[in-house]
């Protein structure tokens, strides 16, 4: 039996997770949950999975599911940073499932790599930020770090049994969202239901707009070149709009492997769960004949102003990529109550990298710090 704790159970992520868990239950078993707000999801989920401990981030709703659970025993709800701390170290889980979205992530996921946990890492914006702190550390403890981005996920089996083989380099799918083939001026006006209508995969609100952006492409970059220790000049994202071949790695010798699937979550989360082994999973398989054809294009860096930017914050380094992303997470938050336009999303990030001062090799309490500045920048001007 593996224990299996989630950081963000409600969401896309966490409850395509908990559907793989109800699939395996004589193989995999909840000890923690944890959700933002959504108490009444969250007690449906206590009720059928039984953990031991949950949080809440907001103390009064925190308090109201006390309330609402009183009847059964032997359930800790706790709330706030504390929460997420103690589902992310719970004595009794093997592995945690990060599918948390933000920077919030990353005081949990090191604490649970210092708790000796595996992670199956969904949150990819602790790896953007905090990715040069959270891979030495899991190598030193010897934790596994298992990509749940279907992207990251692909090229991890695509390096299954590859030993020491050279990468030649990493091809980063993309679908190019629904504002594909549109130029800069086309984008002005897109509004915010355009942005969240994404043409093949259903996800939170926040990665689908990043999606519309490209500015989450952008992000699994880094995320990638974290990962898998790969330069930024061996990592070429190519459009692919049919989201079938979810990535690909090219060796030294010309050969491309690379994996292919639907596009459902379930085949990277469950992959993360059972590493090394695969598992079925109900749903329907990939069909190459009713998939046709696949086709490649470029990606528009003019166009997708976000895409440039996440190349140029990984040239700068330090702690440009966490101004990158936490005035990303800031301009998203705002478009998606209609502050603004969602092309101002790279324009707030572009006008946060050159104005937010540069740190480098930032420890953790920099990269928090450089967090708030960048909101703080944000919140004076937008
Ligand atoms: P989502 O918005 O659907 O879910 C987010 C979860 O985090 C929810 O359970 C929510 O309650 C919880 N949460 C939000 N704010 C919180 C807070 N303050 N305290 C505690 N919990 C909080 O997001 P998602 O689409 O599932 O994405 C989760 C992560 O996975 C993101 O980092 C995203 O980039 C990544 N990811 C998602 C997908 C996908 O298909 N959805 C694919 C690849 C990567
Ligand atoms: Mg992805």
């Amino acid at each position: 039996m593996r224990n299996v704790a989630i950081l963000g159970s409600t969401g896309s992520i966490g409850t395509q997770t908990l559907d793989i868990i109800s699939q395996n239950s004589s193989e995999l078993n909840v000890v923690a949950l944890s959700a933002g707000s959504n108490i009444a999801l969250l007690e449906k989920q206590i009720r059928q999975y039984k953990p031991t401990v949950v949080a809440v981030w907001d103390e009064d709703k925190a308090a109201e599911l006390r309330q609402n659970i009183s009847d059964l025993s032997g359930i800790q709800v706790l709330s706030q940073m504390e929460g997420l701390l103690a589902v992310a170290t719970i004595p009794e889980s093997d592995i945690l499932v990060t599918a948390i979205v933000g920077m919030l992530g990353i005081r949990p996921t090191i604490a649970a790599i210092e708790a000796g946990k595996d992670i199956a890492l969904a949150n990819k914006e602790t790896l953007v930020t905090a990715g040069h702190i959270i891979m030495p550390l899991a190598r030193d403890k010897q934790v596994k770090i298992l990509p749940v981005d279907s992207e990251h996920s692909a090229i991890f089996q695509s390096l299954q049994g590859e030993g020491h083989n050279e990468i030649n380099q990493i091809l980063l799918t993309a679908s190019g969202g629904p504002f594909r083939g549109m130029t800069w001026e086309e984008m002005q006006n897109v509004t915010l239901e355009q942005a969240l209508n994404h043409p093949n995969w259903s996800m939170g609100k926040k990665i689908t707009i990043d999606s519309s952006t490209m500015v989450n492409k952008g992000l699994e970059v880094m995320e990638a070149h974290h990962l898998f220790n790969v330069n930024l000049d061996k990592i070429t994202v190519v459009i692919h709009p049919q989201s079938i071949l979810h990535s690909a790695v090219q060796f030294n010798d010309g050969a491309v492997i690379g994996q292919m699937g639907t596009p459902d979550m379930r085949i990277p989360i469950s992959y993360a769960l059972f590493y090394p082994n695969r598992k079925p999973i109900k749903s329907d398989y990939l069909d190459l004949f009713e998939v046709g054809k696949m086709t490649f294009e470029k990606p528009d860096l003019n166009a997708f102003k976000g895409l440039a930017l996440a190349y140029k914050a990984m040239e700068q380094g330090g702690n440009i990529p966490t101004v990158l992303n936490a005035a990303n997470e800031k301009a998203v938050a705002k478009f998606l109550k209609n502050e603004i336009r969602c092309v101002q999303i790279p324009e707030i990030i572009a006008d946060c990298m050159e104005n937010i001062s540069y740190i480098n090799n930032p420890n953790l309490d920099e990269i928090l710090e450089t967090e708030k500045l960048t909101y703080e920048y944000i919140e004076g001007r937008y």
